[in-house]
């Protein structure tokens, strides 16, 4: 079995959220179940020079994409076991953002048609080509299109992963002739068209022999109007081709007892160790240190979907309970000014980080008694799983995989690993950070918690076995 992931950006080389880290861990797992994976992805210039010097360049040809007839440079880098192809062109990929541009339609169409283009020089013919959101949308539909004439890739399966829906991928009409050499013939409702654009995320999903999505719940949820992004009846027509599976989190790079970045290594053996993060963390944030008083943390990426309009409309009320808060996160313009504005108004209880610091966002992992993520909508969330895995007990809405992974607690059975609210409702999740903080107060029932929290298994070993069946189930024999 031969599997190609195709994705726009994968750790440790380059990440902007969790598909890195899913892009990062998954195909290690199925390597383990003897799967010959290997990832390509565009050679983006923010890519650090450490592992730039690790690729051979193999070849080049040329793209047409309209009457572009741009550079594709392939090389090769092993890391690790693992086989990566990098596209390179630096007129698309020498950014200083790898999303947010004027020509994304332009730079990801690039990618899909690069990828098509070198697989018959590649010395690797895949079974399935496993793509990942928008950016990749229009490889199963060319490949069912264009390249199904073609007896190199009549046997070539797609499995088309989303991530997020609500990033599509929507763009002028014009990018079909003019970029993407497709007919307008297929400029229909049936097709491509969505509300008199062109969707890469809808080519994907009309097109891909099989389709997932990163967790059970948003499975559910994106086939309803509410969450479903005016995608809903794409997704109900494709029936049983579409399911969810729920990610996981890389027990090696996210481990408490091993982990280079936090003050002190430790396990659920020896939480004391945890208490001494914490110290150090209030120390380093420059809160009061005083280990009575809860820590409450988010890492995030600070957009509506994090929930964080819920905070907006209870903060005073929540700040004054006895806790310290501390935000790291980026995003938009409107929560990071009202981050910084609360952390003006509470010096001594509200830290805000506004960067992307994944040194940091350990150490808040390993010190912070709680993880906030109140969410819109979160097709998985990698955020609580390493929370988890930390014994930073999770407080989450009810929504998506925040919903599959976290087991609210149950006073009268003491099971549970977090603490969740269903409505998306401000003072439904003031009361539920209430609870978390009235339980704080009870030592017993807290290691409990957390002894529970780093129990729960989220490993990636089950997940990829499903993959494994899907991929067996739709491989061409
Ligand atoms: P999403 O993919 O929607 O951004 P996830 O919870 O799936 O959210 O994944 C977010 C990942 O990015 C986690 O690994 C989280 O720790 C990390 N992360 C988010 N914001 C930051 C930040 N500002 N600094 C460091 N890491 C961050």
């Amino acid at each position: 079995m031969k599997v190609l992931f195709v994705v726009s950006e994968c750790a440790p080389f380059i990440k902007t959220g969790g598909l890195a880290d899913v892009a990062g861990a998954l195909p290690k797992e199925l390597r383990k179940l003897g799967i010959d994976v290997r990832l390509i992805l565009p050679k983006h210039s923010l890519i650090q020079e450490q592992f730039k010097s690790k690729m051979v360049k193999l070849f080049d040809i040329r793209i047409q994409l309209g009457w572009r007839n741009q550079y594709c440079g392939i090389e090769l880098a092993e890391i690790d076991g693992l086989t990566y192809y990098f596209v390179d062109n630096e007129y698309y990929f020498k950014r200083d953002e790898i999303y947010g541009h004027h020509d994304d339609g332009e730079r990801f169409s690039y990618f899909c048609r690069a990828v098509l283009d070198v697989l018959p020089h590649l010395d690797f013919q895949p079974n399935i080509l496993h793509c990942h959101d928008w950016h990749t949308g229009m490889i199963p539909f060319l490949l069912k299109t264009e390249y199904a004439q073609n007896p190199f890739y009549q046997d070539m399966k797609t499995v088309f992963t989303i991530h997020n829906l609500q990033f599509q991928g929507i763009f002028p009409k014009e990018i079909l002739t003019d970029v993407l050499n497709i007919s307008e013939a297929y400029f229909t409702r049936q097709f491509l068209e969505f509300y008199g654009q062109v969707n890469f995320m809808k080519a994907a999903l009309i097109s891909a022999d099989f389709i997932t999505t990163v967790s059970p719940t948003y499975k559910n949820e994106i086939l309803t109007s509410h969450y479903g992004e005016k995608l809903e009846g794409v997704l109900r027509e494709r029936g049983n081709s579409f399911s969810g599976i729920l990610n996981g989190i890389d027990d090696n790079l996210f481990n408490p007892k091993d982990d280079q970045d936090i003050f002190l290594p430790y396990e659920k053996s020896t939480l004391e160790k945890k208490l001494v993060n914490k110290r150090k963390l209030q120390e380093l944030l420059e809160f009061p240190q005083n280990e009575e008083i809860p820590v409450m943390a988010m890492i995030t990426r600070l957009t509506k979907q994090k929930g964080l309009d819920l905070i907006k409309a209870v903060v005073h009320e929540f700040i004054n309970e006895d806790l310290q808060f501390v935000v790291l996160g980026t995003g938009d313009y409107e929560y990071e000014q009202f981050f910084k504005l609360i952390e003006y108004f509470y010096p001594e209880k509200v830290k805000v980080n506004i960067g992307f610091d994944e040194g940091l966002a350990r150490k808040i992992y390993a010190g912070a008694d709680m993880l906030l993520m109140p969410s819109l909508f979160e097709p998985c969330g990698l955020s609580q799983l390493i929370a988890l895995k930390y014994g930073t007990i999770p407080i989450v809405r009810e929504t998506g995989g925040l919903n599959d992974t976290v087991e609210s607690f149950n006073e009268y059975t003491g099971k549970g690993n977090g603490f969740s609210f269903a409505n998306f409702n401000a003072h439904d999740m003031l009361f539920t950070m209430k609870r978390a903080l009235y339980y704080y107060k009870n030592k017993l029932i807290w290691k409990q918690l957390m002894e529970s929290a780093m129990s729960s298994d989220n490993s990636w070993a089950q997940s990829a076995r499903q993959y494994q069946q899907l991929f067996l189930a739709n491989r061409k024999v």
